[in-house]
């Protein structure tokens, strides 16, 4: 129902949008007209040496109208004009009134034609223009027709009664003005139908445009949860590899890089003692500490692989190293128990590190794999430590990994 309502109050704000632009472009050619015509009655005037009565009275009516259409032109713009449900009456009213002031002023001219020339010509043109450049409806327009038809007839009557010379006035009013009413209804059901498609087409191309929107969110909701771990929130072991080609891409001249791959230690006996949700309470928190680290250090953080993470960062080694201690300690400083680890009662890590000057993503690969065999001598030099190599990728005996 509200849906109606709103569609109906759409359709009403467009027609009057678009009799409103129509009501410009009736003004311009009244204008005009209005002008000619004035010219033509002065040059009346001038010329003629029998001046007739009712010229001044034509020149009055036709420069009322010329600058009424000029203040229409003037105040009715097209870019200023946005009809909203506030304004809506406003416009309608000044329509309504500039149909009924020109139809009036047309009539009186008309009344005057009807007596000295016994036509009435030019009120049937502009009623004709009205009925179909105009998308109202006939409640709207019927009281003004009543008020000038009738007048016009009435002194069509008594100034030629009927003879053969009202025929020249009646037969051509009594077809214009149905034709006019047919015309009409026919301007504002077409109309009014053009301007409903029109509306719904809008709605639905919004509705369309907000799916697309909708999909598209959802489709970088999908690819951004394929590249992240749903465990530690960290990217995982693609988005690691993805960052890896992407710094490799980017390396124009050999640069100072850091790996470092960090291992829990004992942590299958964690897992074994305290249960795997407690295992995982234990990798959320070492992940969103190692998270911190990377953020704070500018480097890239990401979970290796079951109880493994690894870091990314563009620092010299010594301050690579001070990184490791730091991690070390602040794994110590969560706190975290495990009984059963041969280190101490709580969760440690070990971590293999490789600095290297890297050139190209193959390098920046065999490093990882230097990272991993230095995480294995730290396991074997006690754990709860690290270890670092450097790969120099200078000399071509480094590959296959040979550095020491
Ligand atoms: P080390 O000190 O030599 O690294 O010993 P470790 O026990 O840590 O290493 P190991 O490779 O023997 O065991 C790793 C364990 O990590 C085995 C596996 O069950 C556990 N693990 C891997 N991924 C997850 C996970 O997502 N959640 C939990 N709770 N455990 C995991
Ligand atoms: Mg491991
Ligand atoms: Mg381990």
């Amino acid at each position: 129902m509200e849906n109606q309502e709103k569609l109906v109050l759409s359709i009403q704000k467009e027609m009057i949008q678009f009799n409103l632009k129509r009501m410009r472009t009736v003004a311009w050619t009244m204008m005009y007209i209005s002008a000619i015509i004035t010219i033509i009655h002065y040059g009346e005037v001038f010329f003629s040496k029998t001046e007739r009565a009712m010229v001044p009275a034509y020149i009055a009516i036709h420069t009322i109208l010329f600058y009424l259409d000029l203040t229409v032109l003037l105040f009715v713009r097209e870019k200023k004009m946005k009809v909203t449900s506030l304004n809506l009456r406003k416009y309608k009213s000044i329509l309504l009134a500039y149909i009924y002031i020109i139809l009036i002023l047309i009539t009186v001219i008309t009344l005057m034609d009807v007596y000295f020339f016994k036509h009435a010509v030019l009120y049937e043109v502009l009623f004709l223009l009205i009925c179909t450049v105009f998308s109202i409806s006939f409640l709207e327009t019927f009281p003004i027709m009543l008020i000038t038809v009738l007048p016009i007839l009435i002194s069509a009557y008594l100034s030629v009664g009927i003879s053969g010379e009202s025929i020249k006035i009646f037969l051509p009013m009594s077809l214009i003005i149905p034709i006019g009413l047919i015309m009409q209804r026919h301007t504002y059901k077409v109309q009014r139908q053009i301007t409903k498609q029109h509306i719904l087409l809008q709605v639905e191309m919004t509705k369309a445009k907000n799916l697309s929107k909708l999909l598209t969110e959802k489709n970088n909701e999908l690819s951004e949860q394929a590249f992240r771990d749903t465990l530690t929130n960290l990217p995982n072991r693609r988005a690691f590899n993805n960052k890896l080609t992407q710094i490799g891409q980017q390396l124009s001249k050999p640069t100072s890089l850091s790996v470092m791959i960090i291992d829990l230690d004992f942590f299958k006996k964690l897992n074994d003692y305290y249960g795997h949700l407690q295992g995982d309470e234990a990798l959320i928190k070492v992940a969103a500490l190692l998270d911190e680290i990377a953020e704070k250090y500018n480097a890239f953080a990401a979970r290796w692989g079951g109880e493994e993470f690894v870091i990314v960062s563009q620092h010299a080694a010594k301050f690579s190293e001070h990184v490791c201690e730091e991690i070390l300690e602040e794994v110590r400083h969560l706190n975290i128990r495990h009984k059963h680890s041969e280190v101490a009662d709580i969760v440690t890590v070990s971590i293999g590190m490789c600095h290297a000057k890297i050139s190209n993503s193959e390098q920046l690969k065999i490093c990882c794999e230097l990272a991993d065999q230095a995480l294995y001598t730290a396991k074997q030099n006690g754990r709860n430590n690290f270890y670092s190599k450097s790969g120099n990728f200078d000399e071509d005996v480094c590959f296959p990994l040979k550095c020491q």
